[in-house]
């Protein structure tokens, strides 16, 4: 007995002094935390490591040595764990999304609850009820997974009417979470038993249907849904950088207002085009994500009171940057790719001449062989019941080979993604952490 009191006398000291440590430490860093006035948290949902590495090469100037960097590359300053509260270290969108807004891990396909499905408070809900304007802009419908994680509770993502619902009932101070909303989702949002338009006009929202007509949108709060469920995606589309053109709005109403500013800007599609192992559109959606993130810093050089903190939520697809042995990846001729390949496969599919088609809108060379074996492929395809998915996925196939692009999986995989950060109060993202301290620091420097 004697002897074993010793060691917990010991131990009790030792906790003791090291919990007293602690505390200094803790306190310390909370009296460093810088802290902005205004706080853009971006997410590439899906953009793991690989896609901003494929996305450098993909814009190399060819006619230097030098590899030119992104601004993904200048913003970089640390990594991030993405595992849930589950059976798995692979998140989904919904768990990852949860742990980015809340600070908490649950379980895959939950939306801001507890794996008891109790709510759990959001960094928006958070800076709404402070007094902040909030904002969300997103590619994918806005009930989608991740934007969902910030504005609502609901214990599956799936339950788009539901969270839809909720975003007129999950109210801060008689309001809605978010006072400007833009990106898709219309179908749910406008359906056979209710409009939830009417419901946010009744709020005093301005509201809009059509991405051509932002500039309508003259103060806040507002509301834009510019598609029955996502935005077309940005490969081939009349509006190739959609996201940074809904952030620039989302800037101007903003900072007409004066006020302090949380705003979480998604590039929602880098993931589908994962899901779809298909490099073109997943180019397409990284050439958005750029341009967003260079207009946010331009916009931090001139309001520096501002922060900019990004990540991914998770990697899709395993995608990887060479093939089958090969020491090559050429992402550079994806840059002559102008179609989705789903178009291009409907196009070839009605064309007398396909090889031509195939030719004009990938720039993408074909040897006798290929030639060969696309015109049987072709032909296969038109007796098939979906003769267009089956040669959407022989043309994919043609340029995973054709640029030595690998995938290992139609999911996601467990992979860490990295952390960006710029402008005022920046240091607190650098190093390696879990999602959830990401987040646990946005919302620290909420509170302040
Ligand atoms: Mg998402
Ligand atoms: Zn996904």
């Amino acid at each position: 007995m004697q002897y074993l009191l010793k060691p917990c006398a010991l131990l009790l000291l030792l906790l003791t002094v090291f919990s007293a440590y602690s505390t200094t430490t803790q306190l310390t860093a909370t009296q460093k935390l810088v802290v902005p006035k205004n706080i853009i948290y971006v997410i590439g949902d899906g953009m793991g490591p690989a896609y901003t590495s494929a996305y450098r090469y993909f814009n190399d100037d060819p006619s230097t040595k030098m590899v030119e960097q992104t601004i993904f590359d200048k913003l970089l300053v640390g990594m991030s764990s993405t595992y849930p509260d589950d059976d798995t270290y692979v998140t989904d969108s919904a768990a990852a999304a949860t742990a980015l807004a809340t600070s908490h891990k649950t379980y895959n396909g939950a939306i801001a609850v507890t794996k008891e499905q109790q709510p759990l408070t959001t960094l928006l809900e958070q800076a709404k009820a402070a007094g902040k304007t909030t904002a969300v802009i997103v590619t994918s419908q806005i009930n989608h997974a991740t934007p969902a994680s910030f504005l609502a509770h609901n214990e599956h993502r799936r339950n788009y009417d539901e969270i839809a619902d909720s975003y007129l009932t999950n109210l801060i101070n008689g309001q809605p979470v978010a006072d400007i909303m833009l990106g898709g989702g219309k179908r749910y949002f406008i359906r056979d038993d209710t409009d939830l338009t009417h419901g946010f006009i009744e709020h005093g929202y301005q509201y809009i249907d059509d991405i051509d007509q932002l500039n309508q949108l003259t103060r806040i709060p507002a509301l834009g849904l510019f598609a029955d469920k996502g935005l077309a995606p940005a490969l081939g589309s009349k509006h190739p950088t959609r996201l940074m053109t809904m952030t620039d709005k989302a800037l101007q109403l903003v900072s007409s207002r004066k006020q302090p500013f949380v705003m979480m800007v998604e590039a929602s599609q880098i993931d589908w085009c994962g899901h779809s192992n298909d490099i073109s559109c997943a180019m397409a959606e990284m050439d958005d994500l750029a341009k967003t993130v260079r207009l946010i810093k331009a916009y931090i050089d001139t309001h520096p009171d501002t922060l900019l903190v990004m990540t991914a939520d998770h990697s899709t697809g395993g995608l990887s940057l060479g093939r089958a042995g090969t020491y090559q990846w050429q992402g550079q001729a994806l840059k002559q790719v102008t179609m989705m390949p789903n178009d291009i496969a409907q196009k070839m599919l009605r064309s007398e001449q396909p090889l031509v088609f195939w030719q004009q809108t990938t720039q993408l060379p074909l040897t006798k062989e290929q030639k060969l074996q696309l015109t049987e492929t072709i032909m296969t395809a038109k007796a098939q019941k979906r003769p267009q998915k089956y040669l959407t996925k022989a043309l994919k196939h043609l340029i995973d080979t054709a640029t030595y692009t690998g995938w290992t999986t139609s999911g996601h995989d467990a992979v860490d993604v990295q952390v960006f950060a710029y402008g005022k109060g920046y240091e607190a993202f650098i190093g390696h952490q879990d999602n959830t301290g990401i987040a646990a620091t946005i919302m620290q420097m909420i509170d302040q």
